[in-house]
């Protein structure tokens, strides 16, 4: 009764999406997916920006650039056929000193690159014709850009691989996996199982399970939470999309931005803060032994040498609301602490090498019988049904 041919840990939206992909393609086969929250999309996926990113910040040809591209089309195609709602709304990005107009430069290049179809670079009046409140000497348009809530594309995913025979187990940890001969065994709280094949897709404990079986893994996840605010209903005419600074390129991060969500609201942020807990969605939430786990890799070492500055700016930045205004000011000057009120916030797991380079592209780690996706962060909301059907087209080429 307990042995399956495929079992995928997480069901976040990367997990659901990849089963869903799988038993698309093979019907037969036996699945079952196992969660140690008593439901679906409680991490990562149940509390990001719900943005349908468009593909013009990754390098062509990467992971990210051809799973984001393929994985919108397909997410649009899904949320059509299951009567999600969404809103192609675009965005803007906004250059707002000099040193940005190169940076802002590549991006519209790499836009163009990556094939995104009416983009286009706009001067600092044209960007107020979009949103009247901005301040910026330069921007562009994404038209592409839309906005949905991935708990509902979530739950549908769920809903619709039930009906078709997989099985998911809410409320059961993971807590080891061992190789069997051909089989894996996968050890929870509650039963043992096992299985043809494996594939973790765990968020912010993919390392923890990568371990599991390969003991020799040179990443870890870094978990960084992002805090946002909420517009006041008086004060969300100031904004009538989205808005995005210009990122960094030194940081895998897009900057605080304003995004207006499907369900009306409009939230500004997320920053970007070490997180002394993974799952830890308060400022107080922390872990002995994460932040113990994560304070001894020689990796964070190096990135905490580099970024040492930046760290503590967020830390400042996150206890001062005055600093996150100040930032927010940059876009829409108009905007005051009084127009904003405390939002949720979001945990992101961003991988980390031990030579301290934060991992930038989606990365894919399989050994014998087992894939684990390692490296899934954003865009890997929009890029999910892309990413579920590179997983199980390899699964069953290789093993069904
Ligand atoms: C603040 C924030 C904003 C973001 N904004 C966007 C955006 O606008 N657009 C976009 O495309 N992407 C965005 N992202 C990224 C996107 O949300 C993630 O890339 C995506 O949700 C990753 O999905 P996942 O399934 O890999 O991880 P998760 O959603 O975190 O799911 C992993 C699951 O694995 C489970 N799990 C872990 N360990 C075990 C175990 N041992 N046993 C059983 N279960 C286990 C967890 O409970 C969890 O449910 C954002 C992310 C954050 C945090």
């Amino acid at each position: 009764m307990n042995n399956f041919d495929i079992i995928i840990i997480g069901a976040g939206i990367i997990g659901l999406s990849t089963a869903y992909k799988l038993i698309e393609k093979n019907p037969s086969l036996k699945i079952c997916l196992i969660e140690k929250e008593s439901g679906v999309a409680k991490h990562q996926t149940g509390h990001n920006s719900g943005v349908i990113h468009s593909g013009i910040y990754y390098k062509p040809g990467s992971l990210k650039a051809v799973n984001c591209i393929t994985g919108y089309k397909m997410l649009l195609g899904f949320c059509d056929n299951n009567d999600i709602e969404y809103d192609i709304c675009g965005k803007i990005i906004v250059a707002t000193e000099e040193k940005e107009l190169i940076p802002l430069k590549t991006l519209f290049e790499r836009g163009i690159e990556n094939g995104l179809e009416g983009i286009k670079e706009l001067s600092g009046p044209e960007l107020k014709e979009t949103e009247p409140n901005v301040a910026g000497i330069k921007g562009i348009l994404v038209p592409q850009t839309g906005i949905v809530d991935y708990k509902i594309v979530s739950a549908k995913i769920s809903d619709l691989i039930k009906v078709k025979g997989v099985e998911i187990k809410l409320s059961e940890e993971v807590l080891d996996l061992r190789s069997e001969g051909s089989r894996v065994e996968v050890i929870t709280n509650k039963e043992n199982y096992s299985s043809s094949v494996l594939i973790s897709c765990a968020g912010l404990y993919s390392d923890k399970t990568a371990s599991m079986l390969n003991k020799k893994i040179d990443f870890r996840i870094i978990p960084f939470r992002g805090e946002y605010y909420k517009l006041k209903d008086s004060s969300r005419h100031l904004i009538k999309n989205l808005i995005y600074p210009v990122p960094d390129p030194e940081f895998p991060f897009l900057g605080v931005h304003f995004t207006r969500r499907i369900d009306g609201m409009t939230e500004a942020g997320p920053n970007a803060v070490l997180a002394f807990k993974k799952e830890g969605y308060k400022k107080s939430d922390f872990s002995i032994s994460e932040t113990f786990n994560t304070l001894i890799y020689g990796g964070f070492h190096k990135i905490a040498m580099k970024y040492w500055k930046t760290g503590f700016y967020e830390i400042y930045r996150s206890l001062s609301k005055k600093e996150f205004v100040k930032s927010l000011q940059r876009l829409v000057p108009k905007i005051t602490g009084d127009d904003l009120i405390p939002g949720g916030s979001g945990v992101r797991a961003q991988a980390c090498d031990s030579n301290g380079k934060l991992i930038d592209d989606f990365l894919f780690i399989e050994n014998e019988k087992v894939i684990n996706v390692c490296n899934a962060p954003s865009p890997a909301a929009t890029s999910c049904f892309s990413i579920g059907d590179t997983i199980s087209k390899k699964v069953i080429q290789k093993y069904f």
